[in-house]
């Protein structure tokens, strides 16, 4: 069958940059598809911050100018590639040449310049996509633009969008008047139907509204969107292309996250050679200042400090949590108030609890490898990630039944010995701490938890069933009129 050619378009891309789980995805997808015969590419603006090693080895391809807002702006185009992926960076000192990757007062100034240098420097590289995927509300405005302003030009008018939702809580929402004086373009596309959004525009909806598919990370996520709770006030546009919209499961780099051949932790281990493990727990403690006790379980949280992430049940419960015989360890970086939280419960538990706040990727596989139970209560939860990294380490994730949590981990049950970890419903601190407790009840039956571990780690998560979703997605599309 002929090749598929795709542009996969990303705000983030790991090792590149990366705040959250889509740098994963992005990093990931595009080299699982590649293994299936296609040819994806990858393009991302070039922050300052790209680790300078991958930055001398780009190659320079050529250059676009840009009508955006008044400023007529100049993007460099570089490329890199490494295991078979072709990446194209989109060089702008005035909008990339920043600290960070977001958070700027310019968003919508940033990303559009980003949608339309994307879609101008097709010709120069002389690629010509089947499908542009884009995700996330960063990468919204691509479809609309290719609509609005390319698709009259032979060279784009067969070319497909998809869309991916990686989090509908994000949407890139601006002033009115960001459709003319930033997109340049003119009003009859700020209605409800196009990019209007009470009275403002919605880079995310313009995503969902223009672009031929919408894909979104996990089954249920999918059907969540659809209801006022989850909608975000966009389920209504959901609704109306719900059939167009798919869930598809995110996986993991099963080979990298190998804790049989990662040397970013203290030991190695497998499913077989568990003794591993236990050394990564103690260098963990050591390393954080705990006390080496390998007899009490250690509980591990790496996220992002947002409401989200359900860091208000914690908080809530955190007393009783410490006031059993367990370690804590958090890596987070995120808003103030949780902050400040987690330093006030520091000073009070010290030796009980570690408190990292900060984007630690070393510490973070470090934390996977050497707890014994993740903590992952989250209010919703998109597809989730750090449920399935801990599997792989051998940790037992205790998570709520939302999103991609409910699609992956299910509750261990002592009779059947059907599950993988332990599950609340309710958004409700009791219900969380009861299923903590359930864990540690289970942890001291150390045959039980010896074979939860094995089974854990022996879940295939990898890319290769999700990329064959995605390519049948792709297949479909492409044949669409
Ligand atoms: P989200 O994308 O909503 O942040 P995911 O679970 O999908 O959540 O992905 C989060 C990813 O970011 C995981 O790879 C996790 O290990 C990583 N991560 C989150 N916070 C930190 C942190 N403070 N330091 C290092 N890695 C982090």
């Amino acid at each position: 069958m002929k090749k598929t050619k795709v542009l996969f378009v990303s705000s983030e891309v790991d090792p590149f940059a990366k705040s959250g789980g889509l740098a994963d995805v992005a990093a990931s997808l595009p080299k699982a598809l590649n293994g299936l015969g296609q040819d994806v590419r990858v393009v991302m603006p070039k922050y300052k911050n790209i680790p300078q090693q991958y930055v001398e080895e780009m190659e320079y391809l050529g250059y676009v100018y840009v009508d955006i807002s008044w400023r007529h702006q100049f993007c460099g185009i570089m490329k890199y590639e490494s295991d078979g992926v072709v990446y194209y960076f989109l060089d702008n000192e005035y909008y990339f040449g920043r600290d960070g990757y977001y958070g700027y007062d310019d968003e919508a100034e940033r990303f559009a310049f980003f949608s339309k240098a994307l879609l101008s420097m097709l010709p120069v590289i002389d690629f010509k996509p089947d499908i542009i995927h884009c995700n996330d509300w960063q990468t919204g405005t691509v479809s609309l633009l290719l609509k609005a302003n390319y698709k009259s030009n032979d060279f784009y008018k067969d070319i497909k969008t998809v869309f991916t939702i990686h989090n509908l809580k994000y949407q890139g929402v601006f002033p009115k008047e960001v459709l003319g004086e930033v997109l340049g373009l003119g009003w009859e596309y700020f209605t409800p139907d196009g990019i209007e959004f009470f009275d403002t525009v919605n880079y995310l909806k313009a995503g969902l509204v223009y672009s031929d598919l919408i894909t979104t990370v996990s089954k249920t996520y999918a059907e969540e969107i659809k209801t006022d709770f989850f909608g975000e006030r966009l389920n209504n546009v959901l609704n109306r292309r719900s059939q167009d919209l798919y869930g598809i499961l995110n996986g993991i780099d099963m080979e990298s996250n190998d804790p049989a051949r990662d040397g970013r932790i203290y030991a190695s281990f497998s499913a077989d050679n568990l003794e591993g493990k236990l050394t990564n727990k103690q260098m963990l403690q050591q390393s954080l200042g705990l006390p080496e006790r390998i007899d009490i379980p250690v509980i591990g949280i790496i996220s992002r400090l947002v409401d989200q992430k359900g860091f208000d049940l914690i908080n809530y419960v955190m007393d009783d949590l410490l006031n059993m015989d367990i370690q804590l360890v958090i890596l987070g970086a995120g808003e103030y108030k949780y902050e400040q939280a987690l330093k006030h419960y520091q000073e009070k538990y010290q030796g009980k609890l570690s408190v990292n706040l900060k984007y630690d990727a070393l510490l973070s596989q470090r934390i996977y490898a050497g707890s014994d139970m993740f903590l992952m209560p989250s209010l919703f939860e998109p597809c989730g990630l750090s449920q399935m990294f801990s599997l792989r380490y051998g940790t037992i994730p205790i998570v709520r039944e939302t999103g991609g949590l409910k699609d992956t981990i299910t509750q261990y049950n002592d009779i059947t010995h059907e599950g993988n970890g332990f599950t609340f419903t309710r958004y409700n601190a009791h219900d969380m701490l009861y299923a903590v407790k359930e864990a540690v009840h289970f942890y001291y039956h150390r045959s039980t938890w010896n074979w939860l571990m094995k089974k854990g780690m022996a879940v295939d998560f990898s890319w290769e069933k999700s990329a064959k979703e995605y390519l049948d997605l792709y297949r479909k599309v492409v044949s669409k009129k």
